[in-house]
């Protein structure tokens, strides 16, 4: 089994359905509530786990109740907790979310996944040692995407950047990674001034841009090629870039081509597309191997 580790924000959605989205200084009747389990890292790290990895987390959740939930949520999923600390005082990630109108309005408290600083990450560095891949995303600090990106050069731990939420990197961690994965949106906050074939033939085999259910582009070092994704009934695509990530990192670490590992990609992500919620529809290996 290939060795996964996820460095990453976990936090709990709670998801509301109405028929109106409030204004300001307005209530409104709502239809439906529910709590799921959520967060790019955890969500990532749910993936790779029923993907095939062995897969440890490095994160922190609150001491709060939604800390346990996540924590028994990682269980289930066979995600190894041993690197995810409560943080004492602070509250758990959390992400309010009101489906509305057709839509969705969020706001993202961050909470304990501001802990998951340099040097809480430091201590687990021997988990990172051992890892075939390191997975990251940036709902945690960037001064930790930076460290990290370190220490995986310093180990010569292959690392893949998912930068999401968008915001600017620094040259040196685009240099230090092995793959970068921004959407479309993200890419254009990335390569500042490039045009995505620019960005693309810049970084061969390096940055791979994800282009919703058209699949995945990237540059082979003689030619750009656009690996398509499947055709499915889109129930719900929260989660899809994450269950990409995960599936390209297990595919990579396992010695797959580079191709190959995109189409296991693209299979896995299009599966999840088609049940509710960013972990309820995410696949197991089997579902994908069996359909690509
Ligand atoms: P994000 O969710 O980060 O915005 P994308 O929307 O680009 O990222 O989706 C990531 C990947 O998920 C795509 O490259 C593709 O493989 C898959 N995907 C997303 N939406 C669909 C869809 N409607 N049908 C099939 N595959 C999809």
């Amino acid at each position: 089994m290939i060795k996964v580790v996820v460095i990453g924000s976990s936090s709990m959605d709670l998801v509301v359905t109405s028929t109106k989205r409030p204004g300001a200084g307005e209530t409104v009747l709502g239809e439906s509530f529910k709590t799921v389990p959520g967060g790019k890292g955890a969500n990532q790290a749910v993936a790779a786990a029923r993907l095939g990895a062995n897969v440890t987390m490095i994160g922190r959740v609150g001491n709060d109740h939604y800390g346990k939930e996540i924590l028994e949520n990682f269980k289930q999923n066979h995600v190894s907790v041993d690197c995810v600390e409560p943080v004492t005082d602070m509250e758990s990630g959390t992400a309010h979310i009101v489906l509305a109108e057709g839509d969705n309005s969020i706001v993202v408290v961050k909470g304990a996944n501001d802990y998951v600083t340099p040097d809480y990450v430091k201590r687990a560095a021997n988990k990172i040692k051992q890892a075939n891949i390191v997975l990251i995303q940036q709902e945690i600090p960037e001064e930790t995407v930076e460290f990290v990106s370190e220490l995986c050069n310093d180990y010569n731990v292959p690392l893949l950047l998912n930068p999401a939420p968008a915001r600017p990197l620094s040259q040196q961690v685009i240099d230090r990674a092995a793959y970068i994965t921004p959407n479309e949106h993200e890419a254009v906050v990335l390569f500042n001034g490039l045009s995505t074939k620019e960005a693309l033939k810049k970084y061969p085999n390096k940055v791979f841009i994800t282009e919703g259910k058209q699949g995945v582009r990237y540059y082979d070092g003689t030619k750009e090629v656009l690996v398509p994704s499947y055709t499915v009934e889109a129930v719900d695509t929260t989660g899809a870039g994450d269950t990409f990530n995960a599936g390209l990192a297990v595919a990579l670490a396992e010695g797959k081509s580079i191709e190959d590992s995109l189409r296991f990609a693209n299979r896995a992500a299009s599966l999840s597309v088609t049940k509710f919620g960013a972990q309820g529809g995410m696949p197991m290996r089997k579902e994908v191997e069996e359909t690509l």
